[in-house]
């Protein structure tokens, strides 16, 4: 496993992460997207771990708190040592039936903190993040909200997701106008089928030396090659269509992977995974599993070393 710094900080993190939605039990729309108990999160963060994954990412909203509480009793345990692991979560969504109980508001993250902290038995999070945007919060009282987080020792950085480019340079003003921390990170989606962030975001996180976290790296489970044309198979993509892709370009990426695949005797999830790491943006891929062999194909992606010829094809295929 290779560890890259995680924006401008001195802080390594494992090239994959291990994405916990999957974990935790709640109804609606949870239910589709895995329901893993305690014994199966255990085997799951155990091969992680071993593995050599030190970054977890979880959320507040993760079926209902239920995400984090399992990842956090799994690190107990385990005898898993604080200090070995990143624990990433989110704030943005909504938590309880008040119009506080959601958003970006100093009120709701100093609320919301707490309830991770408690739900992951720990003292402090390592990378705290805004789940998306909040268009009622000034980014000013956000950034303060954060910066108080860090100063009292509850976060150790922060990061965000799926903000567009120009509110990360707005919150970055902020940051830096009054010297207060900063978004290190920015959490997106990115698939070899999805390359829209190359326009806007790639150039800004060089240039501000911003971390990329990629999130549903296979497209909910769409680029392992599992499915048809018609998106007929078993597994939660057939019943919960997301992210968005446009199926003919992805299915027709799918076509230029399967045969590389098949020649090198990996899956073509593999290939998907591997394209991701092989983009220097990139600072971890955020791997998602319902099952252990979904974790074990995934964490080979990280043995996988594309050649130029492959590279050069994949890109022809999948180019803006
Ligand atoms: P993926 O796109 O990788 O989808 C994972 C799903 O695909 C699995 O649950 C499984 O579902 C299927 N799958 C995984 N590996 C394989 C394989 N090797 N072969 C066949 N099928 C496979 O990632 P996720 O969408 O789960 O996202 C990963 C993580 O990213 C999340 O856990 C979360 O931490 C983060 N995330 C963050 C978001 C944000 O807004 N910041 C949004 C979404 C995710 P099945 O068996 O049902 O097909």
């Amino acid at each position: 496993m290779r560890y890259n710094q995680l924006g401008r900080t001195g802080l390594l993190v494992s090239e994959l992460c291990l994405g916990t939605m999957t974990f935790g039990s709640s109804e609606g729309l949870w239910a589709n997207i895995g329901q893993l108990d305690q014994p199966a999160v255990d085997e799951i963060v155990r091969t992680s771990f071993d593995a050599g994954i030190n970054f977890y990412d979880t959320a507040n909203v993760y079926s209902e708190g239920t995400s984090e509480e399992r990842l956090g009793q799994s690190i107990r345990n385990l005898g898993i040592a604080r200090e070995d692991v990143v624990i990433a979560t989110k704030v943005l969504g909504q938590m309880g039936p008040g119009v506080n109980s959601r958003g970006l508001s100093r009120l709701h993250i100093m609320d919301q903190v707490k309830a991770s902290l408690k739900r992951l038995q720990t003292d402090h999070i390592d990378l705290y993040q805004v789940h998306g945007v909040d268009p009622l919060t000034p980014v000013e009282e956000t950034v303060r909200a954060l910066d108080d987080l860090v100063k009292q020792g509850h976060v150790r950085y922060v990061g965000c997701s799926n903000w567009p480019a120009w509110r990360i340079m707005k919150a970055h003003g902020v940051s830096k106008a009054e010297t207060l921390a900063r978004f290190e990170s920015l959490q997106a989606y990115y698939t070899i089928a999805g390359r829209d962030l190359e326009r806007e975001l790639v150039p800004m996180m060089t240039s501000e030396q911003v971390g990329l976290m990629v999130w549903s790296p296979l497209a909910g489970g769409l680029l392992s090659g599992k499915y048809g044309r018609d998106q007929e198979g078993e597994g939660r993509r057939a019943a919960f269509d997301f992210p968005p892709v446009n199926k003919d370009k992805a299915f027709d990426i799918i076509d230029v992977m399967r045969p590389m695949a098949e020649e090198r005797g990996v899956s073509v999830a593999q290939i998907a995974l591997a394209w991701l790491l092989h983009q220097r943006v990139v600072t971890s891929v955020i791997i998602g599993a319902r099952r252990l062999d979904q974790l074990t194909d995934n964490i080979a992606a990280s043995q996988v070393t594309l050649g130029d010829d492959e590279l050069k094809a994949l890109d022809a295929a999948s180019a803006l």
